[in-house]
């Protein structure tokens, strides 16, 4: 390509800040609330809104929203929780913050989506209460069944809390032919998004959680801050004007109001990034359509409409091919900054010291293997992407 070098860095995602985030940041900045002020239930009310759940709790990051949640259903010593390999280390750290025991479940290789029968099977192989648990993750911006989840859920007895760090905006579609949208609230307990600049919606940091269950909510909301309320309905005693009583053991997982501000004025904006983002996803799609050795990971068919339209969110754009490594470093030498999502959780030597091995899930580590996420965000330009694309097929001589 003619510019190749006065082409700047090609990450695999990033954040779009503009002008009316920046405004929106400095107008909170010079009001009286520094920390918690109006823009917070703003937030909450907009992302309500936004992914169609009942409550909606803002915190100061992804983490700590899982945190939040597994402390809300109780996670302790005793439980064990399924989760899946393929995902960012928050959606099993969550479980050891409570102390509790994380079981890892192998993925759909089609999707790399936790492989809902063979959770199926773990569940149907203990006697009921054996499992408290499953964290799924709509991994890539990859919806999850949630339908189908939770009807295997509600047979034994199970919760779950959908990380959907990835799929703010994605849906799957019901047995009825129902839109459901990541989060909603329908079918999950409660559901967590991050709002860190890879992400969607960025905040720098941040994250949120939804759910529709009340008594859920006013847990994450005591939690939320000390476990501190003010709420005369709630206190035991009330001394005056000044009282408070701590109920419960804690965090400050609190996120200031000016990052509510920029996350008020970026989800404003997020309809427009996912159009954006599927019409890059297109655009993959068809350039490698034919392209021997290299594969594209496949959408869930639950996240396709009959109409063909994709309810995939596109956090990632991930292909798999042979010589990863070779295309890593060759697309670094022509700063295309590729990624892996992600090195198998049960591989970590943190997860490893805990009895888990590698060779536990073989399709987890056979996808690790060949995985590559290649640039995607809604201020790629298409000259870029046009780059991308050349430089990978030159690389697999596709
Ligand atoms: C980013 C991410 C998180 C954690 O979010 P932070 O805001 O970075 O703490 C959790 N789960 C998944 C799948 C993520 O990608």
């Amino acid at each position: 390509m003619q510019n190749e070098k006065h082409m700047r860095p090609i990450p695999y995602g990033r954040q779009h800040i503009t002008e009316a985030d920046i405004q929106a940041v400095v107008e909170t900045l010079q009001s009286d609330f520094l920390t918690q002020g109006p823009k917070v239930a703003e937030f909450e009310q907009a992302f309500v809104r936004y992914v169609g759940a009942r409550y909606a709790v803002a915190v100061s990051n992804g983490t700590a929203a899982l945190h939040l949640c597994a402390m809300a259903l109780g996670v302790n010593e005793s439980s064990r929780v399924i989760t899946t390999p393929i995902t960012f280390v928050a959606s099993a750290n969550c479980v050891r913050y409570c102390g509790g025991t994380v079981e890892f479940c192998d993925i759909d290789p089609a999707t790399a989506l936790i492989d809902i029968e063979q959770v199926r099977q773990m569940v149907e192989s203990k006697p009921r209460g054996y499992y408290s648990g499953i964290i799924p993750v709509d991994f890539a911006g990859n919806p999850v069944n949630l339908e189908e989840l939770r009807q295997l859920a509600d047979e034994h007895g199970l919760w779950i809390i959908e990380d959907a760090a990835h799929s703010p905006g994605g849906f799957f579609v019901d047995s009825k032919g129902e839109r459901q949208f990541c989060g909603n609230g329908k079918f999950a307990e409660l559901a967590i998004f991050s709002f860190h600049p890879v992400k969607h919606i960025a905040t720098s940091e941040g994250g949120m959680v939804t759910t529709n269950d009340e008594a859920l909510y006013k847990k994450l909301l005591l939690y939320r801050t000390h476990g501190i309320t003010r709420d005369a309905d709630l206190l035991e005693e009330n001394h005056g004007g000044w009282y408070m009583e701590m109920q419960a053991l804690g965090y400050n997982y609190r996120i200031p109001d000016m990052l509510c501000a920029l996350g008020i004025s970026q989800l404003s904006r997020a309809d427009e990034g996912m159009v954006r983002r599927r019409q890059i996803a297109q655009v993959y799609d068809e350039a490698f359509a034919d392209a021997k050795g290299i594969a594209v990971l496949g959408t869930n068919p639950a996240a396709m409409t009959d109409a063909g339209e994709t309810g995939h969110a596109y956090h990632l754009y991930v292909i798999q091919v042979a010589d990863r490594k070779g295309l890593y470093d060759f697309l670094r030498g022509h700063q295309i900054f590729a990624q892996v999502h992600y090195i198998p959780a049960h591989t970590m030597p943190y997860y490893r010291s805990l009895g888990h091995k590698k060779g536990d899930f073989p399709k987890a580590e056979r996808y690790y293997e060949a995985c590559l996420s290649l640039p995607m965000y809604p201020t790629l330009t298409e000259e870029e992407q046009a780059y991308v694309i050349e430089k990978v097929k030159e690389f697999c001589k596709a």
